[in-house]
């Protein structure tokens, strides 16, 4: 079951940019792939495009089954069906973990309170900060932040998860925590796009990496393919 699939994708940005030529990827239900590429080579703008967070030039993108660039879609309610992890964790810094947890679930998708509640306190205990539900995210360090980020986007029980560079704006020593987070995801049987420079992870978690450079997606392969050349 195909769960993304972009085709011919072009995307030139107001000053003239050309991120993304002719991109076309399908991506089925429980595949995780990963992007890889040198910077400024389009992996961002793809994943953003995913998401409707950012218009096309020209080309198709659907996602569940919907045409995510056109006029007449709900982007409202298939925001909520995509999760969007980013680099910068972008947690509310006056709301605590739990608050940030539970805010889109009672606005967006009107859960009553106390589900919400509870559903925030799973969510945290999966991700292992079960213990953190009253702190403010600046008391907390990256990684944990990165976590919570994580655990709020899954609080809308999205069918795909989307990641851009979710570990490069963390210590080293915090790379791991979050890692092993996606990891247990993938395992799951989420489906997951990730922009990484993690080759580890690429290697050991993705069902495809997909090599981007100069706006073209220019290699797809399996990892140990991709890695090993065998
Ligand atoms: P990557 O994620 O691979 O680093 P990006 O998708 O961020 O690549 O960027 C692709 C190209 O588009 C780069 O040349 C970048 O400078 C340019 N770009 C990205 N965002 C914008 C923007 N908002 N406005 C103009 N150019 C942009
Ligand atoms: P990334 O980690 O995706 O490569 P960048 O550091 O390239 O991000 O860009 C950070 C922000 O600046 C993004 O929101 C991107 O869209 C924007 N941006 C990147 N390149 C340009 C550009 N040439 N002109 C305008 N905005 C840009």
């Amino acid at each position: 079951e195909v769960l993304i699939e972009a085709r011919g994708v072009c995307k030139t940005y107001g000053n003239g940019v050309a991120a993304l030529d002719e991109v076309s990827l399908t991506v089925a239900r429980g595949e995780v792939v990963c992007i890889v590429g040198p910077s400024g080579s389009g992996k961002s703008t793809l994943l953003r495009t995913l998401n409707a967070m950012e218009p096309i030039s020209a080309g198709e993108i659907r996602v569940l089954g919907e045409a995510v660039h056109d006029r007449r879609t709900n982007l409202n309610r298939l925001r909520t069906r995509v999760g969007m992890v980013f680099q910068a964790f972008n947690l509310f810094p006056h709301r605590t973990v739990l608050q940030n947890l539970m805010l889109a679930p009672r606005i967006v998708g009107g859960v009553a309170d106390a589900q919400a509640r509870e559903q925030a306190l799973r969510l945290l205990d999966k991700v292992g900060l079960g213990d953190k539900h009253d702190q403010y995210p600046g008391q907390l360090s990256g990684g944990q932040q990165q976590r919570v980020a994580i655990a709020r986007a899954l609080a809308m029980n999205p069918q795909i998860m989307l990641f851009d560079e979710p570990t490069s704006a963390l210590d080293p020593e915090k790379v791991g925590e979050v890692l092993d987070v996606m990891k247990a995801l993938a395992a799951e049987g989420m489906t997951m796009c990730v922009v990484t420079h993690e080759m580890g992870f690429a290697r050991a978690v993705a069902s495809r990496v997909v090599f981007m450079d100069a706006g073209r997606i220019c290699h797809v392969d399996e990892p140990q393919r991709f890695f090993d050349g065998s």
